[in-house]
């Protein structure tokens, strides 16, 4: 484990167990003046991640103790640190996987240290710009339709006063769609704003999520009463004005 230095740098765990992998990118992050943490084995990430508090995780899936996936759902876990999963090339099924358990973004190998080292900047640029927005949000407090309240400066989400146990994209999905109540989010919107990508492959996931959220406020998805389907083009929140008065709130 190498530890990381100095204050003020943004401290990044790299889980991987390629030296030749683990090298040239410890050797790009400190040049562009990020702290590097290495960890070989799910073992050494664990104590590590208690350890040295890090800023963003790297995270190689396979790895000799186990799968990279079940570090990944830790720390989604452990709160809001973003995690960008490395793959092996062509394998697709890892990467939806990745980004169903709540996986910022990933790269595939082959990749150059120094295409890793952008998406860490960009990842950690949109997580930052998120966490202001939400504490931008939460000075106009809670939104509520119906029964469902969003409370963004918490990131809580209740159905009838009980609280909704949501994935951290989940509830990101969710908050987008509420911002917009009463209008359509396109899905391209949602999948650039909540997974920031284009890939195609996302587009299932963006369904997936789709269908827990559903499942999660108690939606029927053949008549939901919140999220509605605009057949071709995304999904739409309903609006406060599509539930009765006093249905929700007293
Ligand atoms: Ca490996």
């Amino acid at each position: 484990m190498i530890p990381a230095m100095g204050t003020g740098r943004r401290r990044v765990l790299l889980v991987e167990d390629e030296t030749g992998i683990v090298e040239p990118v410890v050797a790009a992050l400190e040049r562009e003046g990020f702290g590097p943490v290495v960890a070989g084995t799910l073992g050494d990430a664990r104590a590590a991640f208690e350890a040295e508090a890090p800023d963003i995780v790297l995270l190689d899936v396979n790895l000799p103790d186990g799968s990279g996936f079940d570090f990944c759902r830790e720390v989604r876990r452990a709160g809001d640190v973003p995690v960008i999963m490395v793959t092996a090339r062509g394998d697709e099924m890892d990467r939806i996987v990745g980004l169903e358990i709540g996986a910022d973004d990933y790269v595939v190998k082959p990749f150059s240290a120094r295409e890793l080292v952008a998406r860490v900047r960009a990842v950690l640029r949109r997580f930052e710009a998120t966490a202001r927005q939400g504490e931008h949000a939460a000075g106009a407090g809670p939104a509520e339709v119906g029964g469902v309240r969003l409370d963004t400066a918490r990131r809580q989400v209740t159905l009838d006063g009980e609280p909704v146990e949501l994935s951290r994209k989940e509830y990101e999905l969710l908050a987008l769609l509420m911002r917009h109540a009463g209008a359509v989010v396109t899905r391209e919107q949602a999948i650039e704003e909540v997974w920031d990508t284009n890939w195609f492959g996302s587009t299932k996931t963006l369904d997936v999520h789709i269908s827990g959220l559903r499942k999660k406020l108690g939606d029927d998805p053949a008549a939901p009463a919140y999220i509605h389907t605009a057949r071709g083009v995304g999904f739409r929140f309903a609006g406060p004005d599509e539930f009765g008065a006093g249905a929700g709130t007293p």
